[in-house]
């Protein structure tokens, strides 16, 4: 993977967890971190996947990696405050989470969305991330100025036709975002949003078939957002972002 901004140290001596950081975005916002001077924490549901993440960081001479393989839809609450324990032994302290993980569902009208669909997809991209951050406040609150990232999308900020309950989980993850910032409003922990805007990724792909990957932006460049969001020099909080010009 090349080089995706200016080579600086601004996330030196931070430790960020990625989810989904096996492919597309998740993928290149680990390797950014990694290049910006972090320890990444590499969450997925595909070892083999977190494994080439981890290679390719390795092999750029960063930091090494650490690898949670999981998989959201099934994972518990139990599972959660084990992984936040976990870090809080091995790291003493969390000071990034990037919430990039998600599923699509299907695209259809809403009148013929099978529940089954609905409910995964709601806890993929919604329930697994409340459990995750709710886990992960006192490994947060142990760092200095921790950064949460929730990843949004266009139909998250405006309802559109067949995108279902992807569409519907992307508000409610702009909605979980506002309330864990408000309530921490007075606390160094800040809470965003990035609509990443169409990327060239599986994701895309699947929800676009015909459209030419060539046309669109690379998950590498949209890092300095990513990068710039995680870094002592953001402090806003409660913001939601476009890492597109719209
Ligand atoms: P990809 O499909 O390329 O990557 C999604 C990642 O999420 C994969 O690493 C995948 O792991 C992981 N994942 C999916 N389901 C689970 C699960 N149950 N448990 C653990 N990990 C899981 O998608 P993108 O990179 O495109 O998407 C990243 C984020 O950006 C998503 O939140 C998406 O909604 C958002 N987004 C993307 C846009 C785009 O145009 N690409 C536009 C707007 C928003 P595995 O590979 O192992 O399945």
């Amino acid at each position: 993977m090349q080089d995706i901004v200016n080579e600086t140290n601004c996330l030196e001596g931070k430790v960020i967890l990625v989810t989904g950081a096996g492919a597309g975005i998740g993928k290149a916002a680990a390797f950014a971190y990694a290049q910006h001077g972090a320890e990444v924490i590499l969450l997925g549901k595909t070892t083999k996947k977190l494994e080439q993440t981890y290679d390719e960081i390795e092999k750029a001479g960063y930091k090494q990696p650490a690898i949670i393989p999981l998989d959201l839809k099934g994972a518990t609450e139990q599972n959660y405050i084990d992984m936040a324990n976990t870090i809080i032994s091995q790291f003493g302290r969390l000071d990034g989470l990037l919430h990039n993980a998600s599923a699509l569902g299907g695209i259809m009208p809403i009148d013929q969305y099978p529940l089954d669909m609905w409910n995964e997809v709601m806890q993929v991209n919604v329930t697994s991330q409340f459990m995750m951050t709710k886990a992960l406040i006192p490994a947060l609150k142990l760092a200095e100025k921790p950064s949460v990232i929730f990843t949004s999308s266009s139909v998250g900020r405006k309802g559109r036709a067949y995108w279902g309950a992807y569409s519907v989980s992307k508000f409610a993850t702009e909605g979980m975002m506002q309330v864990f910032a408000d309530e921490f409003e007075f606390h160094p922990i800040k809470f965003n949003s990035i609509n990443p805007g169409a990327t060239a990724t599986r994701m895309r792909a699947k929800a676009y078939p015909a459209e030419d990957p060539n046309t669109l932006k690379q998950p590498a460049d949209l890092m300095p957002l990513y990068v710039q969001l995680m870094s002592d020099v953001y402090t806003k909080t409660t913001q939601a972002l476009d890492a597109q010009p719209k």
